[in-house]
């Protein structure tokens, strides 16, 4: 029989290696809005609109009045691992901002066309480039603008197979409506709008105000708002856990045949299956109806119990002390819940 000669091995050139890394970062047009809603939620923005055309696909413009990028920094924006965010590995411990790996923008760029405006303070113009590859395509060009960045993308317009496997989706904005509607909730000293391209009404449009109540009314309606039960918990024993928690679950006259679960972790969007299962045993358990829950949630840990560094694209946590923090939260839950509960049924008695 034939012996085979093994295979040569060879390096891949970098704009195949950056290619293949892009497209695991920027899977569908939901992960670039996510991605830059949080560079401008970095660059402290108190207002964010996106923009969108079929999907996403088309394309995405984020615009924000954040602090803007300096003229000097342009040139380097879209490379792989360029940031301003984290210099030592040991900041990953503290790390406030979202992003750190300086790999979005760039990712972007190798898997669509980017256009960036952007103006800093005190300055008379802004000025635009655009980028493809990692690269600026020409010298940045002086341009009027108000404040803040507006970043344009063209998705997947040089990646033929990604295009034909997500054009049938046209759950792609229904996926970004959920997803400017969850930061609006949470970030509620911003203002978020999310529009489709054409479109008269934005489909989500909070104001920045001081109460989470009015920012959830605003953005799921008054039948989720008007059905809501504020919620706390925390615990402070190094030995077993230490958290602190607060939030809105729905009550007995909230019906919903899914669970809405807004999880934010340190700020972080996130998700806990663990949690949201537990949270949903509750809710089976001690409410008649059993109607699936709204459940919005931020817990603030200390960050070292929490690892940031896992990949972009995997929302999953998993926290230190896990088990405890996710009983300790269920019970205080089914107490709310066994409360409210009670003095309805009181209520209708008398
Ligand atoms: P990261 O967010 O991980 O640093 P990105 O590729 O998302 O990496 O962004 C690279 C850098 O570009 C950021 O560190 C930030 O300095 C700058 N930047 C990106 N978007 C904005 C924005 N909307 N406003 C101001 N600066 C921005
Ligand atoms: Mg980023």
């Amino acid at each position: 029989e034939e012996v085979k000669e093994p295979p040569r091995i060879h390096r891949l050139d970098e704009s195949v290696v950056n290619r293949i890394a892009a497209g695991e970062v920027i899977q569908r047009p939901v992960s670039a809005v996510k991605e830059l809603v949080e560079n401008s939620l970095d660059a402290s923005s108190t207002s964010i609109s996106v923009l969108v055309k079929d999907g996403g696909l088309k394309l995405i413009q984020v615009s924000d009045d954040g602090h803007g990028i300096r003229y000097e920094d342009l040139p380097i924006l879209c490379e792989r691992h360029t940031t301003s965010k984290l210099s030592k590995y040991e900041d990953l411990q503290s790390i406030k901002s979202m992003g750190f790996r300086g790999e979005a923008l760039a990712s972007m760029t190798y898997v669509g066309h980017v256009t960036v405006t952007t103006i800093t303070r005190g300055q008379l113009h802004g000025y635009r480039v655009s980028y493809r590859d990692g690269v600026m395509e020409n010298e940045p060009k002086a341009c009027a603008a108000v404040k803040g960045t507006q970043i344009i993308e063209n998705l997947f317009y040089n990646m033929v197979a990604r295009r034909k496997t997500l054009q049938n989706s046209a759950d792609d904005y229904t996926k970004i409506v959920d997803l400017l509607s969850r930061f609006a909730i949470h970030h509620i000293d911003v203002s978020f709008s999310c529009r489709k391209h054409g479109a008269a009404r934005a489909d989500v449009h909070s104001v920045a105000t001081p109460s989470r109540l009015n920012a959830i009314r605003s953005v799921y309606g008054l039948s989720v708002a008007q059905n809501l039960i504020k919620i706390e918990a925390s615990d402070n024993d190094p030995s077993s856990s230490v958290f602190e928690m607060d939030g809105f679950i729905s009550n007995s006259n909230y019906v919903a045949k899914k669970t809405t679960m807004v999880l934010f972790i340190n700020d972080r969007l996130v998700e806990c299956t663990a949690l949201k299962r537990a949270l949903e045993v509750v809710y089976v358990a001690t409410l008649p109806k059993a109607s699936k829950p709204f459940i919005y949630m931020s817990i603030t840990l200390p960050p070292e119990h929490v690892d940031v560094n896992v990949h972009p694209t995997k929302r999953e946590v998993s926290l230190l002390n896990q088990e405890v923090i996710v009983e300790k939260i269920q019970s205080v839950v089914e107490s709310v819940l066994r409360n409210s509960n009670e003095s309805r049924t009181f209520q209708e008695q008398t």
